[in-house]
């Protein structure tokens, strides 16, 4: 059990308390928040005081990759495509041992950034494991890839392979979920049969989905690198005329909180789609930017009604996890930022009764930040202090 006293407590939910507290108790819930002399002190609590900072709910990560964290600055490639193959030759000469450092490392980023929960998507489930092993909370989604129809039985019995084995870790604090991956690397049938799973299952989804010109050229028109690249290996490729967002929605493999990764290269009537369908969007500015993607309509996406939380995407693309800098990429500061990085991104993952804001009743899930964190973007390493479940776990 501790009692964090602030300068500033921001619940979001409620407007910014001076000199707050917060109280947590045994089973890492918040007890008690509010003016500082109104929260209890229980005999033997731990006190901690941080009277120039602000207290605000751990930061949620929409999109990560943790399993690459290694790979920082090791892709030159410019164009997409290449950059893609040559992320995926990077993957093959990576041990098992390497993932499993690699993701361990990428917990630790997240908590030392103010992070507290991660919507991770992965391949060798070794982000799941770290996240287990160091006691941190999320969602894990299994990718799955196969671009080839024919191959579709096979891919699923791999998929079918690796939930089984990850599941044993899933816990009140950990889910597992499944992603197919991204248009040009799932076939239709594949795209289908995840759903259906997901469906049965009551699984978590996420997919890349409309990031790339050269996705949106490959599913509507057939053409492009993509697509050349699959013909290449002998694998038919047919042109839908629409968009990746109306392929995907239409067939039903966008469902009821499915979490669509980036969709930049959507109109209105893309929006609309995803809006009846009742997706959650994950936006990566910065790893957009640096990729040359273009820039998600957020504005249209709120209008819409859309559940939009923001991710750092790997450090791959990005270089590194800070999500203030996401928020500012996005045109966002102050109040309307925080409230993206925290209960936005919660309820973009389904977690809105869990974490997201310091209410009593919710997780013990909590970050400290100088308070110019909530003027100017900060580099990770400013984050004071971040608490999981009651339990400090950077700082
Ligand atoms: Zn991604």
């Amino acid at each position: 059990m501790f009692r964090i006293r602030a300068g500033f407590v921001h619940p979001v939910t409620a407007p910014p308390i001076e000199d707050g507290a917060v109280l947590v108790d045994d089973r890492g819930i918040i007890a008690a928040v509010g003016p500082q002399p109104l929260v209890p002190t229980p005999p033997g609590v731990r006190e901690l005081a941080f009277p120039e900072a602000s207290l605000v709910p751990g930061l949620v990560n929409t999109h990560t990759h943790l399993e690459l964290t290694h790979l920082a600055s090791r892709n030159a490639e410019r164009e997409f495509p290449s950059w893609i193959r040559a992320l995926r030759a990077l993957k093959d000469a990576t041990t098992s041992e390497e993932f499993s450092r690699s993701a361990e490392r990428g917990v630790r980023d997240a908590w030392a950034a103010g992070v507290t929960c991660v919507a991770d998507a992965g391949s060798t489930g070794a982000p799941l494991e770290a996240l287990a092993r160091l006691g941190g909370r999320g969602i894990y989604y299994q990718e799955v890839f196969g671009p080839d129809p024919t191959k579709c039985g096979a891919s699923m019995a791999e998929l079918g392979q690796a939930v089984a084995r990850l599941s044993r870790l899933a816990s009140s604090h950990l889910r597992l979920g499944i992603s197919p991956h991204a248009p040009y690397t799932v076939s239709e049938p594949l795209y289908r049969a995840v759903a259906d799973l997901a469906r049965r299952e009551g699984w978590p989804v996420a997919m890349h989905l409309a990031e790339s010109h050269a996705e949106t050229e490959f599913v509507r028109d057939g053409a492009g690198p993509f697509a050349d690249a699959l013909r290449a290996r002998g694998i038919a490729v047919t042109p839908r005329g629409c968009s990746p967002v109306a392929f995907l929605v239409q067939r039903g493999v966008v469902q009821r909180g499915t979490l669509c990764i980036h969709c930049v290269q959507v109109d209105q009537d893309d929006v609309e789609l995803l809006s009846r369908a009742g997706a959650s969007i994950a936006l990566c500015p910065r790893s957009n930017r640096a990729h040359g993607h273009g820039t998600a309509p957020l504005a249209a996406l709120r209008r819409a009604g859309l559940r939009v939380g923001l991710g750092t995407d790997s450090v791959v693309s990005v270089g590194d996890s800070s999500l203030w800098d996401e928020a500012a990429a996005a045109g966002l500061e102050g109040a309307d930022a925080l409230r993206m990085l925290t209960l936005e991104g919660a309820r973009a993952l389904g977690l809105e009764n869990q974490i997201g804001s310091l209410e009593v009743g919710k997780q013990g899930d909590l970050a400290v930040f100088p308070s110019a964190a909530l003027v100017r973007p900060l580099p990770p390493s400013a984050t004071l202090l971040t608490v999981v479940a009651g339990r400090v776990v950077h700082g």
